[in-house]
């Protein structure tokens, strides 16, 4: 990862100049998310600044154990407004994991209120808009705390990464790049983690605090769905999912259940595309992974107003789920025509 002086100067320049930093993630915040924000933060606070970090609404509970995680302010769920008072405060505010204000929602439009606070990105998703003073934007780095990690080092030297700071940041790579499985694992991604693990940091505890705390029902709604709800096209070669409040409700839903459940059709040999439909209050959430050149950020601009990653991205529907699995039916249809799919 090639950061550049001149703006790591800056960087420093603008953390030098304020003492209240906030640091805030995206909606449905996960691992990356969640680990790159709270190292940064860690990092800061050693440094003698006063941070926070805030995200738009709740983390799943089996993020909970990740160290410092308590000290997350969930903005949709803080009657005291500590989240409006320390962003109207802030001299700095840094935007981790996330490539735009409007993936903040409501929170965004606090953020656009303080017209003092320089704003910072860090990143990995493709296309960041120009809302920025300074950006950290690498849609080639696995994860954000990739980026994060490779910023502290440069920054503040190897050794202000301690155990939490690299269980932190091992939460966001292990996460984002799927226990090592997904694009851009570099030779210098492992040096990172290689890093980390000198610290002395605890892998398959870690491994086991995500992947193996779930409920029991996350593991009937994930049967469920895969059995009953799993439909595909093209020959077998896309698939989508849907899942409504009620079916949710049956299965004694948590924030966080349906994670990942998006990635199994992909397990299927000649799958190239995954789509996962979740209803929520006010609108569907849309989900899409693909394999190789199937580009889903693409996909997800077109049809569904978002964004993300190639191989990864997402967007909102505000139809019916029966009129949102129409138009995703014909969008791939329309996909599948240019080749693209
Ligand atoms: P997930 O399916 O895990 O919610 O999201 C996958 C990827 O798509 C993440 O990198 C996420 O940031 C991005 N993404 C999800 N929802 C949206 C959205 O509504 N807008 C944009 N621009 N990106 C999204
Ligand atoms: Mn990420």
């Amino acid at each position: 990862m090639i950061l550049e002086k001149a703006k790591i100067e800056l960087l420093r320049q603008i953390f030098e100049e304020s003492q209240r930093i906030v640091i805030v993630s995206h909606t449905n915040p996960d691992g990356d998310a969640m680990g790159s924000s709270l190292a940064l933060a860690e990092v800061l606070q050693q440094q003698g600044h006063t941070v926070h970090c805030i995200v738009p609404n709740r983390f799943p509970y089996y993020m909970k154990w990740v160290p410092k995680s308590n000290e997350i302010i969930v903005h949709n769920a803080d009657k005291l407004g500590i989240a409006e008072a320390v962003i109207a405060d802030a001299d700095c505010i840094v935007c981790a994991d996330m490539s735009s204000l409007s993936r903040l929602e409501q929170l965004g439009d606090s953020i656009k209120k303080n017209t003092k606070a320089r704003r910072v990105l860090i990143d990995h998703h493709l296309s960041p808009s120009e809302e920025f003073d300074v950006m950290f934007s690498f849609p080639e780095s696995s994860s954000t705390a990739f980026v994060v990690y490779s910023l502290i080092v440069e920054m503040f030297g190897i050794e202000a990464i301690d155990q939490t700071v690299a269980t932190q940041l091992y939460v966001g790579i292990m996460t984002d790049t799927g226990n090592f499985a997904f694009s851009y694992l570099t030779p210098e991604l492992f040096r990172a983690v290689a890093a980390l693990s000198e610290t002395g940091i605890d892998i398959p505890q870690i491994y086991n605090n995500v992947y193996n705390s779930f409920t029991e029902g996350r593991a009937k709604l994930f049967g469920f769905v895969i059995n009953r709800k799993m439909k595909s096209l093209i020959k077998g070669t896309v698939a989508y999912m849907s899942l409504t409040e009620e079916e949710m409700r049956r299965f004694w839903f948590q924030q966080g259940d349906s994670e990942g459940f998006v990635n199994y059709p992909l397990t299927i040999k000649k799958m190239r595309m995954s789509a996962m439909f979740t209803e929520q209050s006010d609108f569907i959430r849309v989900s899409l992974r693909s394999r190789g050149n199937v580009d889903v950020n693409e996909f997800a601009r077109r049809y569904f107003d978002g964004g993300g990653h190639r191989n990864a991205a997402g967007g909102k529907s505000f139809k019916s789920m029966e009129e949102t699995i129409k138009h995703y039916i014909s969008a791939v249809e329309e996909f599948h025509a240019e080749g693209k799919v």
